[in-house]
């Protein structure tokens, strides 16, 4: 019997994640991509690529944290750059009380002193009197990761076609599952777009083993360390649609906070501004929904890799699933691949 055929739409990290859990449990999928190449006009490519559903647990809701603990695995398993070091957070003696309100709102973190801290991070050692540690926690580069997982899908025989702007109603496949990020507005008119800017600079001078947090009560702020000395510095979180490159307010902003974490980002070289808008529902939340033969895979905000995994595995559960909420009767599923 011939293998279902599934077309997804959008190679982000919605859409190359939904391909692979569906290639891996026996469909036959292609991906399409508006773009020339991988990342070009992803909403992907800028993240920070941080894991950290113990830390997002303290402003947001308990599905994060839920949904998010298991991608850690998700990732390790089929990602070798994924870096299970844990995350720091850290404040300014003037904001300790947001670090004891931060931890308040979380679990699973380990309070340290200074001596510990450089221990753990030695380029912080002097600056911070307390930080807290989530030892579980992780990282991976995004632009690393995207690639990978189109290697992992090339090698399953899952085609990437770029340079295709296709509908959802167009596509000829079997089912569909559309990955468009914040293009998917025309038929997921609820879903909306927050702008987020960040800074990628190159500072030989600094050496950090994981993401640090710095809480401040105007611009919390984060670093993830990447390969040949690059840290991403971010992120605004703007209730703006407006595209366009980031501001001077924005990039000053981060900047100082960078150097408020490690006087040596002063030296750093500036690499790269980037903007994009966030796809997020009302709540925040992500959601798969399933009109017919199409599922549209959605609202992943500020969680993209986060989240991601937990996304692909409810696409594929959807598929699968024959009492779910939908037009389509059984006959209209696809079927897995007969060994
Ligand atoms: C500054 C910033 C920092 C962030 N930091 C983090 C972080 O640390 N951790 C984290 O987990 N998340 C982070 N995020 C959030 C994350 O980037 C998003 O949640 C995620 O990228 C959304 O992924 P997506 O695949 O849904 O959308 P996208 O990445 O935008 O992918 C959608 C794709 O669909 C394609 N497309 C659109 N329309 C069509 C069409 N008609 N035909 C074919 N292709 C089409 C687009 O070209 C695009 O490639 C951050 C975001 C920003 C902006």
């Amino acid at each position: 019997m011939a293998r279902s055929s599934v077309i997804v739409i959008g190679a982000g990290v919605a859409g190359l994640s939904c391909a692979l859990e569906l290639a891996e449990r026996g469909l036959s999928v292609e991906v399409v991509e508006r773009a020339s190449t991988l990342g070009a006009a992803s909403c992907s490519w800028m993240a920070g690529g941080m894991l950290a559903p113990w830390c997002e647990r303290a402003s947001t809701e308990p599905e994060i944290l839920s949904y998010g603990i298991p991608s850690i695995d998700w990732w390790s398993q089929r990602f070798a750059g994924t870096v299970r070091n844990g995350s720091l957070v850290v404040a300014q003696p003037r904001d300790l009380p947001e670090l004891a309100r931060f931890a308040a709102r979380t679990e699973r973190y380990q309070w340290l002193d200074a001596a510990r801290l450089v221990e753990l991070e030695p380029d912080l050692g002097g600056r911070f009197r307390r930080a807290l540690l989530f030892p579980d926690e992780a990282h991976l580069d995004p632009r690393r990761a995207l690639a990978h997982l189109a290697e992992v899908l090339a090698i399953r025989g899952v085609a990437i076609k770029f340079g295709i702007e296709l509908s959802a109603e167009a596509a000829d496949a079997d089912m569909v599952v559309d990955c468009r990020g914040l293009a998917a507005r025309d038929a997921l008119p609820d879903l909306r777009g927050v702008r987020g800017e960040m800074v990628v600079v190159r500072a030989r001078d600094v050496r950090l083993s994981r993401p640090v947090r710095m809480l401040h009560p105007r611009l919390p702020l984060y670093v993830v360390p990447r390969a040949d000395d690059l840290f991403m510095i971010g992120a605004t979180m703007i209730e703006s649609e407006q595209r366009g490159p980031v501001s001077v307010r924005s990039a000053v902003e981060l900047m100082s906070a960078a150097f408020a974490l490690h006087p040596a980002f002063g030296e750093a070289e500036i690499v790269e501004l980037g903007a994009d808008l966030r796809p997020a529902f009302p709540d925040n939340l992500p959601q798969v929904r399933r009109d017919g033969r199409i599922v549209r895979a959605n609202g992943l905000f500020r969680h993209g890799f986060l989240l991601a995994p937990w996304l692909a595995r409810a696409v594929a559960d959807a598929f699968f699933t024959t009492d779910i909420d939908s037009e389509t009767d059984d006959a209209d599923l696809p079927q897995r691949r007969r060994a």
